[in-house]
């Protein structure tokens, strides 16, 4: 009988890497099984021993970096997360699947957490808090079974999308599409333009494979290191704070305690010095006419319940 259950948890495991739909989240343990691809990706790295480097390679790879970063940071959190700006539902599903292809899961089970995040930030519910140790807050959470499935209560608003429903359901597809496309366009660099020297696996191992990697890794830091390291400008009842080093990495997200102070606007860095790439960015597409309403930081709130500074 042990070896039967044993035997159908696994099968559930390995339909996780395809449906996420196939188990509600489970005990706060630890399902090695399901992060197979996970750890694969980050084995995959070594694949660079093999495929070398070219200088075009190398540009991709920064590229898939700025193009995803922006998407997770002005689609995933400030849009999909805060509602901080309108958009088309065509444009919210182009920059759903350009986010998803980060391999973070899918908007809605981004955002609904990250709502809960804003709810319960630090105390005992919140799923990422800083307070359980700098490992938990980094990457612990995500990869136990507590926190698997969305939490559909929070992202209500959202679900009616069924485009938006299949990419978090089936949040294979995207990263899948930008390897499969990355391929592609290696293979035909190489017959097309040999004396680049790159070709398909290259491409796939830095385009996605690095590129997803480092993706990673700045945006867990919001979690970890936002709330551990920088100064606090406004008294919030979290530990946030504001770091220009990983703002300049994330794209604007290094102003966390600004933003957990005011989570309601499109922009992080609350003054013209504090860098914030993604707002940029964003202004850029409504100049465009792309997305419209952007809610702005009101003058009250940028004073508003300021740090005192020990005297
Ligand atoms: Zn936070
Ligand atoms: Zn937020």
């Amino acid at each position: 009988m042990a070896g039967k259950s044993t035997m159908k948890q696994a099968l559930i495991s390995l339909r996780l890497w395809f449906d996420n739909e196939a188990v509600a989240s489970g005990p706060v343990r630890i399902d090695w099984l399901r992060l197979i691809p996970f750890i694969g990706l980050h084995v995959a790295a070594l694949g660079v021993l093999w495929v070398g480097y070219s200088p075009v390679a190398g540009v991709v790879a920064v590229a898939m970096y700025v193009l995803r970063m922006f998407a997770i940071t002005g689609f995933y959190h400030r849009y999909f997360s805060h509602r901080t700006f309108k958009t088309s539902r065509w444009l919210q599903f182009g920059f759903s699947l350009l986010a998803a292809s980060a391999a973070q899961r899918g908007p809605l089970w981004w955002a609904a957490h990250h709502r809960h995040h804003h709810r319960h930030a630090d105390g005992p519910e919140d799923a990422h808090s800083p307070q359980r140790g700098f490992w938990w807050s980094h990457i612990g959470w995500f990869l136990n079974s507590a926190h698997f499935a969305t939490r559909k209560a929070l992202i209500k608003d959202f679900l009616r999308y069924p485009e938006l429903r299949f990419l978090d359901r089936y949040d294979f597809f995207a990263p899948v599409l930008a390897m499969g496309l990355l391929f592609v366009l290696g293979t035909w660099l190489e017959y097309a333009m040999p004396h680049l020297q790159t070709n398909g696996a290259q491409m796939v191992v830095w385009g996605f494979v690095i590129s997803t990697i480092v993706l990673y890794q700045a945006t867990f830091t919001i979690n970890s290191l936002a709330h551990r390291f920088g100064s606090r400008r406004y008294a919030t009842p979290d530990s946030s704070r504001n770091n220009g080093w990983l703002a300049l990495l994330t794209f604007g997200e290094g102003w966390h305690n600004n933003h957990h102070h005011f989570p309601g606007t499109a922009r992080q860095g609350f003054y013209w010095w504090e860098i914030d790439f993604t707002w940029y960015g964003l202004k850029l597409l409504s100049w465009l006419g792309l997305i419209w309403d952007m809610k702005p930081v009101p003058a009250g709130m940028r004073e508003a319940r300021r740090e005192r500074r020990p005297s």
